[in-house]
């Protein structure tokens, strides 16, 4: 075998990286998780989804839910960060380049880094602004595994969100196949409209934790309903935010030409989801 890399031809040695199945096919599925004051946010929904995730593109790691939660419990402890982004990783090594290609190891990994709030201080009060106007939108369940948070789905939030960023937004909505709202590149949308609080059925998007969390924590006399978002119905939202690991709960400015304020019930919904995160500080 004889590799190039870079300006230099290697050896089969220094070239392991280059047959790494999940480089050429994104055979890998990963976990953002946020880390509050040294603890992990819904540890045990994040680990639970990574081996889901494993086991719908048919990785099989060598792990259980509880080895997995040690290993990232004591990747947090070592780390010795207090506010963090934790990012494990199950993946198919090689060296096996065949597109399936069973006997390849299954490797597992994490890292973890200081974590800043993703759109900085200012946006995660302000809002954000997002476009419509990407190049692809969601596949639909029959086209793609999108309840599996696998690299695969984050080509084209990519693309999406490069394309939103170049035309100065922060970051791109993307449409379902047959037009309907779906998600954000890394986060779940909700609008509220008539006093209700809407989001897309969790069909063809990520289930997002946090969009689960926001769900099952509403403010007193707030009703949630899942249902099909028409893009039309953005000109008549009253408030929108976005939830995500990363990006906590967001509110929206800005959708295409639609401007928003950062209405009562985001208000709300941002305070109870800082409330929840730091309940864990005050359990220390
Ligand atoms: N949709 C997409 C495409 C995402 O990447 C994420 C981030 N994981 C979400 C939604 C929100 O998911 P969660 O709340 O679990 O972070």
């Amino acid at each position: 075998m004889i590799a190039y890399l870079d300006g230099n031809f290697i050896t089969p040695d220094q070239a392991s990286i280059l047959s790494v199945h999940a480089l050429h096919y994104a055979s890998a599925v990963f976990e953002g998780i946020r880390i509050y004051d040294g603890q992990a946010f819904m540890l045990t929904a994040h680990v639970e989804r990574l081996l889901q995730s494993a086991e719908i593109i048919g990785l099989k790691p060598n792990l259980t839910l509880a080895s997995c939660t040690s290993i990232l419990t004591e990747t947090i402890e070592r780390s010795g960060l207090r506010n963090a982004y934790l990012r494990p990783i199950i993946f198919q090594g090689g060296p096996n380049l065949g597109v399936y290609a069973p006997d390849n190891v299954t490797r597992f990994g994490a890292l973890i880094w200081e974590w800043p709030s993703v759109f900085g201080e200012q946006r995660a009060q302000t809002g954000i602004s997002l476009t419509t106007d990407v190049p692809y939108r969601r596949a639909p369940e029959l086209c793609f595994p999108s309840q599996a948070k696998s690299s695969a789905g984050y080509m084209v939030s990519g693309i999406n969100r490069r394309k939103a960023e170049l035309a100065g937004f922060d970051d791109a909505l993307m449409l379902t196949h047959a037009g309907l709202i779906a998600e954000a590149s890394g986060a779940n949308i909700f609008m509220v409209h008539n006093g209700e609080l809407l989001t897309p059925e969790p069909h063809g998007i990520l289930n997002g934790i946090t969009r689960q969390v926001v769900m099952a924590n509403l403010p007193d006399g707030l009703i949630c309903r899942e249902c099909p978002l028409d893009p039309s119905d953005i000109l008549e939202a009253e408030e929108v935010f976005l939830t995500g690991t990363a990006y906590e709960v967001i509110p929206v400015r800005q959708i295409d030409n639609t401007l928003f304020q950062v209405g009562p019930r985001t208000q709300q919904i941002m305070d109870i989801y800082r409330s929840l995160t730091s309940v864990i500080q005050s359990k220390r």
